[in-house]
């Protein structure tokens, strides 16, 4: 089926009352019923609602849905995009590994990556995704997990995931991709051989910003990976909290099965059944969401690039834009969703340009259906100095763009009159 069939329903058999909408079980917990089927559920014999920390119906649709949407195996709903990066990191590395990081991804995912995840010992050394070079010179016998964004916010950049995936394969490492920005409508990194996808469901897959979630999503066949392999011994040894259970031993998606049993049941960043429900009706309408975005966003491009006030401007879908390669090759279409920079003058004219929009909202969010301006080098950046600014890409006149899916005739006449 095609992933526009899925979207609407996968993993969804109609209860007794026919109900056509995924119903909202707003429930903490589940009635047993028996003392045998609780001492079932607990012991793996049987799968099932325990406590919502762990599992819940509503979400159960949620996992099943993004992941057929994403063609992956299995899935594990989390609270934020950030819970699901964690989880995914903490269930392959621990105190004393290394991770290998994409230098160009979204800012919090750096700071806890680089920064958060040090303080538990795990340290991350950057690399270049635009070519992926020096990728295999970082790998040494702790690296536990590759970590990039598809297309990556805010840089835009796209990672030469060919060669990211070809040595995490060589080396025996987990390669894990942030599929945000993408969506799997526009890229399937899983079918690209990625193991494991991460996304922030508060973005495209909600769609019109209405809730905090993320979502793991696995690859077929990753079991092969982890079973024996000496970098994991985690999926292969005792795990004395769960009286010496060896998940190898299990008939089941080993990754999210340990990531749902260990790292939900103890940290408990769990989405509330409400949020996971919104993101059943954002994905319903995720198909044609992107493709509007990506339609509108290239028109407000082509007009970008042809103003006299503009210096440069980044959309790799744009047929001269020097990513425009890469979009060709991952891209479906080559469309590369509503997100695309622009440059002006310099800092004040950006800031002007920002005051005078009328539809453009000035908010540090992406993938609204509202269309989103920022100015990074005021707000996201703001503490750095020029010459930083210079280092991390940023230029001081740079104004980002989250096209939303107003009419693309008033977002070009709203940027006309801003620009002047
Ligand atoms: C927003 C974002 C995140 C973080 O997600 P939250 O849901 O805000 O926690 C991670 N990665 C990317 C690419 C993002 O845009």
């Amino acid at each position: 089926m095609t992933q526009e069939t899925l979207a609407l329903h996968y993993g969804y058999e109609h209860d007794g009352f026919g109900t056509m909408a995924v119903p909202l079980y707003q429930t903490t917990a589940y009635d047993f019923g028996s003392a045998q089927k609780a001492a079932n559920l607990f012991a793996l014999k049987e799968l099932g609602p325990i406590y919502t920390r762990l599992n819940n119906p509503t979400t159960d649709v949620f996992e099943a849905r993004i992941a057929a949407v994403e063609g992956g195996e299995a899935s594990l709903a989390t609270a934020s995009g950030q819970a699901a990066i964690f989880f995914a990191i903490a269930n392959l590395a621990e105190a004393g590994d290394n991770i290998l990081v994409a230098r160009k991804i979204y800012g919090g995912s750096t700071t806890l990556l680089t920064h958060t995840l040090k303080r538990f010992g795990i340290q991350a050394k950057t690399f270049e995704s635009d070519k992926a070079d020096d990728l295999e010179a970082l790998i040494d016998d702790k690296t536990k997990a590759i970590y990039f964004e598809s297309l990556s916010n805010p840089q835009i950049a796209i990672p030469n995931i060919e060669k990211i995936v070809s040595i995490a394969q060589k080396h025996n490492i987990v390669s894990i991709c942030d599929n945000t920005v993408a969506t799997p409508i526009l890229l399937q990194p899983l079918k690209l051989g990625v193991d494991v996808v991460v996304h922030s469901a508060s973005k495209y897959i909600t769609g019109q910003g209405l809730a905090i979630g993320g979502v793991i999503i696995t690859r077929f066949g990753l079991n092969e990976k982890l079973i024996k392999n000496p970098l994991y011994p985690q999926f292969n040894e005792p795990d004395e909290s769960y009286h010496g259970l060896v998940y190898a031993d299990l008939p089941f998606p080993l990754f999210t099965l340990r990531a749902r049993l260990s790292l939900l049941r103890d940290i408990g960043a769990v989405p509330s059944p409400f949020s996971s429900w919104l993101f059943i009706q954002g994905l319903e309408t995720l198909s044609i969401r992107m493709k509007q975005h990506s339609s509108n966003a290239y028109k407000v491009a082509k007009y970008l690039k042809s103003h006299p006030k503009v210096k440069s401007v980044n959309y790799p879908g744009l047929e001269d834009d020097p990513q425009h390669d890469k979009a060709v090759k991952y891209f479906k279409d080559a469309q590369t969703s509503g997100l695309l920079s622009f440059e002006v003058e310099d800092f004040e004219s950006a800031k002007n340009i920002l005051d005078s929009t009328k539809i453009f909202a000035v908010v540090v969010n992406i993938g609204d259906s509202k269309s989103i301006i920022t100015h990074p080098a005021s707000t996201t950046h703001q503490q750095l100095s020029s010459e930083e600014l210079e280092v991390a890409d940023i230029p001081e006149g740079l104004i980002r763009l989250s096209i939303g899916l107003e009419s693309s005739e008033d977002l070009i006449a709203d940027l006309a009159q801003a620009i002047g």
